[in-house]
């Protein structure tokens, strides 16, 4: 069987270059959308996520600004900064980048961002409006996989999508993205999470596996059912001597074991991670163009 390989890059690309011309055609009316990443604290991985979704603003003609805290920033003075945003008329999206620390209640500030400048679509009013099939800011990652379906004429109807993980950010929108009684839905969706018995006999049930874990090669190729569909969310960080970093990425998903049984697979990297910034754009041009 020939496996089709669903790059993510290529997909970005398509969706960077459609954003890249509604921004021009923005601009010529004098609008310049705006982007707004709260970044509390020096993670380095949070700070290497952060400049990425500078770079990419810049090169789509997104006007964007970040805006560091130390750590010890309180909640209180964490909600002022996201009001002034609120307000800030140059401003179409915030992002608050995540984790926060201990001290500030994660959901305390996402809900203070105004839903319609929520371009991460974690506010609970964009998750309920989801949740009812409603139009709403949908977050970036379930919004990416999305993309890559259609993208590739990969319907989900009447299909059984298997999805493991139960986060918030990814597999949460996506089992509600999935079942709605729309144009890209209507799938028969089972999610899998930790304390799930008997999980291959489930994912070999699965026409479209979805594996958002966070378990490095965790889906092997008994796990999986002949010629099906395999979306690997998972970014996992192992060591690798062989390599310059001494480390390499790989994803939830045993890649080589499985890829001559399945239909089609995304790889890691170059899957799924590249479309999640580029949501993230597509997110804020829809922001903007509410806005008119
Ligand atoms: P999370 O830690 O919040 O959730 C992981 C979920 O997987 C949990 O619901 C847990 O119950 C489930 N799980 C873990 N081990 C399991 C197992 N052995 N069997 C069944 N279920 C299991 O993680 P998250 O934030 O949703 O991220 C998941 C993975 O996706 C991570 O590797 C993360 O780096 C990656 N991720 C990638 C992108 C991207 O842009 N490609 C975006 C978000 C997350």
């Amino acid at each position: 069987m020939k496996t089709k390989i669903l790059s993510g890059r290529e997909v970005s690309k398509f969706y960077k270059n459609k954003i890249r011309e509604n921004i021009l055609d923005l601009k010529k009316k004098g609008i310049i959308p705006g982007l707004a990443v709260v970044l509390v604290g020096d993670d380095p991985a949070s700070k290497i996520y952060v400049n990425s979704k500078s770079r990419t603003c810049s090169k789509l003609g997104i006007f964007s600004k970040t805006l560091p805290y130390p750590n010890k920033i309180t909640q209180v003075e964490l909600i002022t900064v996201i009001e002034k945003l609120n307000k800030d008329k140059q401003i179409n999206g915030i992002l608050v980048q995540m984790p926060l620390p201990l001290h500030i209640d994660e959901f305390e500030i996402i809900n203070r961002i105004l839903p319609e400048k929520d371009v991460d679509g974690f506010h609970p009013e964009n998750l309920g409006k989801l949740v009812i099939g409603k139009e709403s800011f949908v977050s970036c990652t379930p919004a990416g996989i999305l993309a890559i379906l259609k993208y590739y004429n990969i319907s989900v109807e009447g299909k059984h999508v298997v999805i493991i993980g139960r986060s918030n950010i990814v597999g949460k929108p996506l089992l509600n993205l999935l079942y709605q009684k729309n144009d890209f839905g209507n799938a028969t969706v089972t999610i899998c999470h930790s304390k799930t018995k008997n999980l291959s006999k489930i994912t070999s049930q699965a026409d479209i596996l979805i594996v958002a874990a966070g378990n490095p090669n965790m889906i092997t190729v008994d796990m999986i059912k002949e010629g099906s569909v395999i979306i690997d969310v998972g970014i996992n960080r192992i060591k690798d001597k062989s390599t310059k970093k001494g480390y390499r990425i790989v994803g939830d998903v045993d890649f080589e074991g499985v890829k001559n049984k399945v239909s089609a697979i995304t790889p890691v990297p170059g899957g799924v991670g590249p479309m999640t910034i580029t949501m993230l754009m597509q997110n804020t041009l829809e922001a903007t163009l509410r806005t008119i």
